[in-house]
């Protein structure tokens, strides 16, 4: 070729400047260029399938649509070849010469301004062709167009520092082949393995054969994106095991499209385990991201909460590559709006699993609970919707038996405005505790929780569908008075008795009152507004806080036998009475969870029955 027709161009500068940052960052994940290329090839060849379904006067039509990648150790070379749309001589100067993205020019601003090239950026952001020259200190683009009146046969010719030369060629079929002179020190991608993996990890699904020194690598389907009614189970186990790296079945399968206001197509799973329970730490994202069946990113952070991390599978949208793959992607608008879309779309699948088939959902319940809590303590606007998600026991359950705050609220009556709960140890201890008499001896539901997190989830949730949720053990509950037997202490002797009690007992109350709840106990301990309640205390101590003896609210049952006697043995022998309203207290405390010291009590309880032995 003479050299009169070789075409000299330089860079456009944001081109150089661009370069500059590829080419000097110390980005680690250069393997990303080939999945650039690869992605660039893809979409050349989706143009021309477009355009052979209006036109057949297209070069070189009956070409098979395919990326073909050779790689040559000997010469330290990689060729990526397409049969796609090629360039012409004017589209090599615009696309291969300058910028034209906006993305890519909001990105360079935004690093003008931050002073640094930092690798972290430029490994969110799609480079492009030019991170070709991450890896290679030459690069060609053979190319030929679709388009038959273009007709020349061209190479565009750089070594990614000031500018390339295009010139005439000849013999090349339509599409472009891109030849990497790999630099010293990037041999690894010359070789036949290394590139393998590459192709794997990026562009399995990638729908056009990619075939890697002729041998075809991507055979995996982009299954989300065919229709549900061409897909069998086996698919989509087979699917799942391969994203997951399962070996087990899929718990859940949610398939899932829209096209308003996001196209979106995504295949989610739920395992059979949930790992964390194992003790295994805590698991990563477990869902993809993908733009048209390319890789964006493996574990994106932001993509869907924390608290669904045991969620595996794909999530791909159209919407992404000029907005997002381009730019910062961590807090990108559109990855919050996905995130919002997908994590409601997904509880409310979870809510239809529930109602189809409940059986089969409480055991995905007890199992994964764990997120659910986390989800209700962390995601204020899912809060509702996960907490008709939560599955437990309660009064009106048998042991063994869960409910849901829906079944509450259907049975509770259409005045109750309260949705009453209890956190506790076990079913045992709650029922054996003071707290749920009144609420039996008034037909009142108590829904039982056990786990550990339930007293930080319900900190965080104060009401659920406009029911405030209210713990048994709370000093200010108001309920109704209830028709029990027994003569009351009347109102002069039970006020002289609850105002000596008080001064009786000093410090350690905060304040002794008759009270409406209690039915079978003489007295109850209740934990002010706003104190640690026994649970919330045993769970500072887990962890090493102090959690000094609450100063409690003592409620006496005027009903009760032992008050009525101790209201008269106060003026009879004040010393006895004083010591049985001690017992009294400790007695409260300890069913109630409270009690620290039980030491003072043994001894107080010896001096009683000495006293009645005397
Ligand atoms: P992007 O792919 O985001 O547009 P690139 O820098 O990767 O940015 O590529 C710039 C342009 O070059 C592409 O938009 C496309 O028009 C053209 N191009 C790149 N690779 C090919 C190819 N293999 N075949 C045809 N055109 C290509």
């Amino acid at each position: 070729m003479p050299t009169a027709d070789i075409e000299k161009h330089g860079f456009q500068a944001e081109v150089k400047q661009l370069l500059d940052i590829v080419i000097h960052s110390l980005y680690t994940d250069k393997e990303i260029f080939v999945r650039e290329l690869v992605s660039n090839a893809a979409d050349a060849l989706e143009k021309v399938r477009l355009r052979q379904l209006t036109d057949n006067n297209i070069v070189d039509a009956d070409l098979p649509l395919e990326i073909n990648i050779t790689t040559d150790e000997e010469k330290n070379t990689l060729t990526i070849s397409d049969s796609g749309i090629g360039m012409t001589r004017a589209e090599l100067q615009k696309n291969l010469g300058t910028i034209a993205h906006s993305g890519t020019k909001a990105f360079l601003e935004q690093l003008k301004e931050k002073g640094d090239s930092n690798a972290d950026v430029i490994g969110q952001f799609g480079v492009g062709f030019y991170s070709a020259f991450m890896a290679a200190d030459e690069v060609e683009v053979h190319t030929h167009s679709w388009d038959q009146e273009a007709g020349e046969h061209l190479v565009w010719t750089s070594d990614g520092s000031t500018g390339y030369t295009i010139e005439d060629s000849s013999g090349i079929a339509r599409g472009s082949r891109m030849v990497l002179k790999l630099k010293e020190g990037q041999e690894e991608f010359a070789k036949a393995d290394r590139i393998k993996a590459i192709l794997e990890k990026y562009s399995n699904f990638v729908s056009f054969p990619i075939n890697l020194n002729g041998e075809t690598v991507n055979k995996v389907e982009a299954l989300w994106l065919k229709s549900k009614s061409e897909i069998s189970t086996e698919d989509y186990t087979e699917f799942y095991k391969f994203v997951a790296g399962a070996w087990d079945e899929p718990r859940y399968t949610m398939h899932f499209s829209a096209d308003a206001p996001l196209a979106i197509n995504s295949l989610l799973f739920v395992p059979q385990e949930n790992q964390e329970q194992f003790g295994m730490g805590q698991m990563e994202a477990g869902v993809s991201l993908y733009c048209r069946k390319v890789l964006i990113d493996a574990k994106p952070k932001n993509l869907l909460p924390d608290w669904l991390r045991f969620v595996k599978g794909v999530i791909d949208s159209e919407d992404l590559p000029l907005n997002i793959s381009r730019e910062s992607m961590q807090d990108s608008a559109l990855i919050q709006k996905l995130n919002k879309l997908i994590t409601k779309r997904f509880l409310k699948f979870l809510e239809k699993q529930a109602k189809d088939d409940s059986e089969k959902y409480e055991e995905f319940f007890t199992k994964f609970s764990r997120f659910l809590k986390e989800g209700i303590a962390t995601s204020f606007e899912h809060q509702e919707s996960l907490a008709t998600l939560l599955r437990f026991e309660s009064t009106m359950t048998d042991a063994g038996k869960l409910t849901s705050f829906a079944e509450y609220i259907d049975r509770a009556k259409e005045d109750q405005n309260e949705i009453y709960y209890i956190v506790g140890a076990s079913r045992e201890v709650i029922e054996n505790g003071p707290y749920l008499e009144a609420f039996k001896a008034r037909g009142i539901e108590v829904a039982i929780f056990t786990d550990a997190v339930d007293q930080y989830v319900f900190d965080t949730m104060p009401e659920f569908k406009g029911k405030k949720l209210v713990s048994a053990d709370r000093a200010d509950i108001e309920l109704d008075d209830v028709a029990t037997e027994g003569e009351a202490l009347d109102e002069e002797s039970l006020t002289g008795l609850t105002t000596w009690m008080a001064e009786t007992l000093g410090e350690r109350v905060e304040k002794v009152e008759a009270g409406k709840r209690l039915v079978d106990s003489p007295v109850a301990a209740l934990a002010p507004q706003d104190a640690p309640n026994a649970q919330m205390r045993a769970m500072m101590k887990a962890m090493g806080q102090e959690a000094p003896e609450p100063k409690v609210v003592l409620e006496v049952n005027p009903r009760h036998q032992v008050i009525k006697n101790l209201s008269a043995l106060k003026d009879s022998n004040a010393e006895l009475a004083a010591m049985v309203t001690q017992q009294l207290t400790d007695n409260a405390l300890l069913s109630a969870g409270m009690m620290d010291n039980p030491q003072n009590m043994v001894n107080r309880m010896n001096d009683l029955l000495a006293k009645i032995v005397e």
